[in-house]
């Protein structure tokens, strides 16, 4: 290295001595330029390639790192009132672990701005960073910091902009929320195999299967009820942030034919706000008990004739139904009551009675777990345990008895009482809401290939 020095600066010097004996004094300046230049030269000439060229695009377009170069993409209101077109966004995926300093640090950003960013007159949300959220970082062609973009969620964005664009300036943020966008849709589908397979080869998203097995969980038990040849159609709201869809889409009119009977259903708001689902009358969908009390969703193999039979090694009066289901299937109080017993003896296993109020007891045994204690008050549909295996039983199911009044009923036959109708002052209003609901349903079936 330093040869290599020696030998730039002799070409230097040798290059200029006889410019010295001709200007004189003069030439002491010009030798000192040339020196200086070499010696510029030299060091720039030396620097690590890549070292130069990190701080050179940190400078200008960072894009190393997880950076992706996003162009403005602002809604209009904000471009209506600044100039922005020169900005390029660079987007960063917050990790676990990071800190605001640490992403400026790794973006080689001041970290003057980071405490102008968290200064607490901005009431900044920029501390509460999570990860998976996003930072965008808005740099001018200039390459220098203008705007930050805090993306907190799909619905809520924070903005982070140069007070008067000025370089160094102070922030100011804005807050954007997003509603979303919602579109009705709508699908059918004949059941082949299960509804959950069926449905899912029709492209129902999961969170809408089970929104509809549950608006019908009160009529049609979807472990066995469930025939080759039913058939459903679903009319549901689907919700896009951003232009990318979120879960959480509400179903606001359905109908389900189950060995050639329809039930329909349909969503509707009343005057105090409380929504549910009715039937086309104004009844409500809930009834006092629910047909399966498990998830059904798990349970993927239907039309299995041997999973109709009992399972029990034991020769004994059987007196329930059993759902074979995968071990750790949720299992759900059928009803709301309070719980009479939560225990475990040989024959039972895990076993749970929960006692409804008229009269009425439901049991559920050999789980794996119980999640409710002796005494404990449930809700319908409240996850009460899982499935398991234990006790006198060759396979993981639940066994569920129905008891009226020390009675055994086969829980999926027994007549259950008609829950409440709509209020009537409100009938009117009923109908007013949900009747384009149910045409709208009616006339997407005229237009499927399945006719209902
Ligand atoms: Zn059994």
């Amino acid at each position: 290295m330093p040869q290599n020095r020696k030998k730039n600066i002799n070409k230097a010097s040798s290059f200029s001595l006889p410019i010295l004996s001709k200007f004189g004094t003069y030439a002491y300046l010009l030798i000192y330029a040339l020196l200086s230049i070499a010696l510029i030269l030299y060091f720039l000439l030396n620097q690590d390639p890549s070292k130069y060229s990190e701080a050179y695009s940190a400078l200008t377009v960072p894009n190393k790192d997880t950076g992706q170069t996003f162009h403005e993409t602002f809604n209009s209101a904000e471009k209506s009132t600044q100039s922005t077109k020169d900005i390029v966004w660079e987007e960063y995926i917050i990790k676990r672990g990071d800190n605001l300093s640490s992403i400026f640090k790794k973006k080689s950003l001041s970290t003057k701005d980071v405490f102008k960013l968290s200064s607490k007159r901005l009431a900044v949300p920029l501390i509460e960073i999570q990860p998976d959220q996003k930072i965008q970082f808005g740099y001018t062609s200039q390459g220098y910091l203008e705007k930050l973009k805090y993306i907190k969620s799909k619905s809520e964005s924070y903005i982070y902009t140069r007070i008067n664009k000025k370089k160094d300036a102070n922030f100011q943020v804005k807050r954007v929320s997003l509603g979303p966008k919602i579109i009705t849709t709508y699908r059918d589908s004949i059941i082949k195999d299960s509804l959950y397979l069926s449905a899912k080869k029709n492209g129902l998203p999961h969170n809408v299967i089970m929104k509809l097995s549950k608006i019908f969980s009160w009529d049609i038990d979807f472990v066995f009820d469930i025939r080759k040849g039913d058939k459903f159609s679903v009319l549901y709201e689907e919700h896009f942030y951003d232009g990318s869809k979120v879960v959480g889409g509400n179903i606001l009119a359905a109908e389900f034919v189950n060995k050639g009977v329809s039930y329909k259903a349909v969503r509707y708001q009343d005057t105090n706000g409380k929504t549910d689902y009715y039937t086309p009358e104004g009844y409500d969908m809930r009834k006092t008990f629910i047909r399966a009390p498990l998830d059904f969703t798990r349970i993927s193999s239907s039309f299995d004739p041997k999973r109709m039979h009992p399972i029990h090694k034991k020769v004994m009066a059987h007196r329930g139904v059993d759902y074979a289901a995968p071990l750790g299937t949720p299992i759900y109080a059928a009803g709301d009551g309070r719980v009479t017993a939560s225990n475990y003896n040989r024959a039972n296993g895990n076993y749970i009675f929960i006692n409804h109020g008229g009269g009425i007891t439901t049991k559920y045994l050999h789980l794996r777990k119980r999640r409710v204690m002796k005494g404990a008050r449930v809700i319908q549909l409240q996850i009460i345990g899982e499935v398991g295996s234990t006790g006198y039983s060759t396979g993981p199911h639940l066994h569920y008895e129905f008891l009226v009044d020390g009675i055994h009923k086969d829980p999926q036959k027994v007549d259950l009482p008609d829950s409440n109708p709509i209020n009537k002052q409100e009938l009117d209003r009923f109908y007013k809401n949900t009747s384009p609901l149910f045409a709208k349903l009616k006339e997407y079936q005229r237009l499927s290939e399945l006719a209902f």
